[in-house]
């Protein structure tokens, strides 16, 4: 039996997921998704993989926030001020 942590790691060497798409197909909320992630981030090293994020964007105006490190999604843009931004996605490689 695979415990969520090794579910989650096969799940983003295998595909790009969002916080919303792990939090779905292993059936926990949003907020663990997180704090699995940040875990996983460390724990790959170590088999030479890492976890690649993919930025958030803006929807209305299409900033990239390329340089935020945190896995959450960003609330506001700050060029715009638009409150409707992608999710960031999440992938081992
Ligand atoms: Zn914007």
């Amino acid at each position: 039996m695979q415990t969520v942590r090794q579910q989650m790691t096969a799940l983003l060497s295998q595909q790009v997921c969002s916080a919303r798409d792990l939090s779905q197909r292993l059936s926990i909320q949003e907020k663990e998704v997180y704090s699995h992630l940040s875990h996983i981030s460390r724990s790959v090293v170590s088999r030479r993989q890492r976890l690649v994020i993919v930025p958030s964007r803006c929807l209305a105006c299409g900033y990239v926030f390329k340089e935020r490190k945190r896995l959450t999604r960003p609330s506001r843009c700050p060029r715009c001020r638009g409150e409707r931004i992608e999710e960031p996605k999440y992938q081992v490689v």
